[in-house]
């Protein structure tokens, strides 16, 4: 069941993780295997699978998910250098845990926008 992710469980506090922030609509945590000195997820407490699933009951919590991604960039002292925010959809999209996640990157170059495979 899509409920039954491991990011469903973190954001229900059944499993651990290094969470940073959360409220009523979303949780950060630091990734298990961080690609960059900073490296956030930003979930939907809510189940969605994919942005496939999105809808427009969704667009609060959506926008929310930025307003918290600039709120961590200021805290973690990234946000004048600058960060990448990437949102990965199904296979081509490189996506691996199917519930909804923003990934906050910094604390360095994230050097070109996307590479070749
Ligand atoms: P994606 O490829 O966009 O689905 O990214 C999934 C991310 O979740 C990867 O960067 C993983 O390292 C991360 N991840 C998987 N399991 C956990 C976990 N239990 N706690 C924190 N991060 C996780």
């Amino acid at each position: 069941m899509s409920e039954d992710t491991i990011f469903s469980k973190i954001a229900r506090g059944e499993a651990p993780a290094d969470i940073v922030y959360q409220d009523e609509s979303v949780t950060a945590f630091r990734d298990i295997s961080p690609q960059a000195p900073t490296h956030i997820l930003i979930i939907p407490n809510k189940t969605i699978p994919t942005v496939n699933d999105v809808s427009t009951e969704d667009e609060a919590m959506l926008g929310h998910l930025f307003v918290v991604a600039a709120k961590l960039a200021r805290d973690e002292g990234i946000a004048e250098d600058g960060y990448r925010l990437i949102v990965n959809c199904n296979r081509d999209g490189g996506q691996i845990v199917f519930h909804l996640h923003m990934h906050l990157l910094g604390g360095r170059p994230m050097g070109r926008m996307v590479q070749r495979v």
